[in-house]
């Protein structure tokens, strides 16, 4: 990163509005510390070139140092040529999800200017995510502990959606990525000659982000988010009906005691979901428990018993008919989940009581897996009044997760590693249909990542494929296959 020169002496006060920016709960509050924190330092943070520096010059702070340390030595790594490899483009990242914020991480990192829209103003999602080892290391070696302390401090590894959110939002601010919420993208906007480059149209019509020009869009809008040019397929398998519950936390020594449940399949045990069913009804495939901010359940349910108990009221075939809301009944869904978590914890949770959810009521819903999206493919290049702009996909928007699996995070992160490292190579000027191809070869793999068949030497993983899928071919597909991911106007 370069260095700025050391300026005003440090202060109480700033001390005082680090420990709250670094303790904040939710995005809010964040945000306000970090304006407050940048006004007394006088950094501005709109100087995404020098603002990491600055702000470690200016807020000399011991509680600071260990964070410094980590970020410096990630920043140190060869891949981002100390913030000089893409130090001329400028990025869009479309939703402030973990694998969007992930993503603007790498970006800022590579030295690129970055802008984060996202149109909630609240990270609320109690839901808990499975992390595989290297994902802990890789937030590990970010600092995830200075933000949050109880990260990965249980048995089983996994954390709320919200609190990586929260951890991922204040490294992207000290990275200097700007990062807007209440903001919602609703289409690129084609140069439109001259001088103007690719733009965002959004709403509200009247923010700043509307004037930022880009040569780069990630799209990580989530599930079922595509933005135009991208082709979805369609995975149907069996029906799959997942239940999502949060009971409060209290953090008691009786609630310790609770054995978390990794994942269970009815294949691997069928003598507890026979259990189950007979003596109170519930019918599952399988179940995953997590202690967490919340205790936090997961299980696919079947759809005989989800009648009986009448939760869904009645039979379609059609499977958005059969979740519709008004087809479902929610205090029996809140019924069947209770028993559900108080059974398969074998009673041992005291005083189980509903979470809320982000509009204050008990928080348990029910998701369709029936059908799963997955995008045709991961990236393309549009160019338009000769300006190019390079448009990938990360995260859900990419590849849906299965909950119960836990892969959301472990393929969205490693997605976010390879499009940052397409953007990289758009930065030392590869030409695109040769940049397609390869960002296309390694997304030929993530559908079939695990912890097995990914490296096990996680200190050494980076932004280069080669560090993280053992003999990866980056040329398994041939820039003449991805012709059509280069949608060039003079050519249509
Ligand atoms: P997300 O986390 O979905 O983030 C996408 C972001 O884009 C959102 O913040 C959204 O507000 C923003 N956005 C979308 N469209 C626009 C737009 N037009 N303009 C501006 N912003 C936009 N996974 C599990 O493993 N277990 C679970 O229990 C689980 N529960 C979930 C519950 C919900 C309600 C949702 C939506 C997802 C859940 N997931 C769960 C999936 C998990 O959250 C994701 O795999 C993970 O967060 C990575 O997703 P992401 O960053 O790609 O997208």
């Amino acid at each position: 990163m370069p260095q700025s020169t050391p300026a005003s002496a440090p202060s109480g006060r700033a001390h005082a509005l680090f420990d709250r920016f670094v303790q904040a709960q939710t995005c809010k509050e964040t945000q306000q510390n970090f304006i407050e924190l940048c006004r007394h330092l006088k950094v501005e943070p709109r100087d995404y070139k020098h603002f990491y520096s600055k702000l470690k010059d200016r807020l000399n702070y011991w509680k600071a140092k260990d964070l410094w340390q980590k970020i410096d030595k990630r920043a140190a790594h060869p891949d981002y040529e100390q913030g000089q490899a893409c130090h001329q483009h400028k990025c869009l990242v479309l939703g402030a999800g973990p694998c969007g914020l992930r993503t603007a991480i790498e970006l800022a990192l590579l030295g690129a200017q970055v802008v984060v829209l996202d149109k909630r103003v609240s990270f609320m999602r109690n839901n808990v995510l499975h992390l595989w080892l290297y994902t802990i290391r890789d937030l590990l070696n970010l600092g995830a502990k200075k933000f949050y302390g109880r990260f990965c401090s249980g048995s089983i590894h996994h954390i709320s959606i919200r609190q990586l959110q929260l951890i991922l939002l204040k490294l992207a601010l000290i990275l200097g990525v700007e990062v807007h919420t209440g903001v919602t993208f609703e289409g690129l906007l084609e140069p439109a000659g001259g001088s103007t480059g690719w733009r965002a149209q959004v709403s509200p019509g009247s923010h700043t982000a509307a004037a930022f020009e880009f040569d780069v869009f990630i799209s990580a809008g989530g599930g079922r988010y595509v933005p135009d040019g991208f082709k979805i397929k369609e995975l149907r398998g069996k029906l799959a009906i997942g239940i999502t519950a949060n009971f409060v936390n209290r953090h008691t020594k009786q609630e310790a005691q609770v054995q978390e449940i990794s994942g269970v399949a009815r294949i691997y045990n069928q003598k507890f979901f026979q259990e189950l069913q007979s003596e109170i009804g519930v019918d599952l495939e399988n179940i995953v428990y997590y202690k967490d901010d919340t205790h936090y359940f997961v299980m696919t349910a079947k759809k005989g018993s989800l009648l009986k108990k009448g939760v869904i009221k009645q039979d379609f075939p059609d499977v958005n008919q059969l979740l519709a809301p008004a087809n479902v009944n929610q205090e029996a869904l809140q019924e069947y989940a209770y028993d559900a978590a108080d059974f398969s914890t074998d009673h041992m949770l005291p005083d189980l009581e509903f979470a809320k959810n982000h509009a204050g009521r008990p928080d348990v819903a029910m998701f369709d897996f029936t059908c799963m999206h997955r995008a045709e493919n991961a990236s393309l290049v549009k160019e338009r009044k000769g300006k190019r702009l390079l448009v990938a996909l990360v995260g859900d928007s990419l590849v849906e997760p299965f909950w119960p699996l836990g892969t959301g995070i472990a393929r969205g992160f490693l997605a976010a590693f390879d499009t940052a490292w397409m953007v990289r190579n758009w930065g030392k000027g590869v030409l695109p249909l040769e940049l397609l191809a390869e960002r296309e070869s390694m997304y030929q793999l993530l559908s079939q990542t695990t912890p097995e068949n990914t490296s096990k030497n996680y200190a050494s993983y980076s932004i280069d494929p080669s560090t993280r899928y053992p003999n990866v071919s980056l040329s398994c597909i041939k820039p003449t296959q991805v012709k059509r991911l280069y949608d060039i106007e003079d050519c249509k």
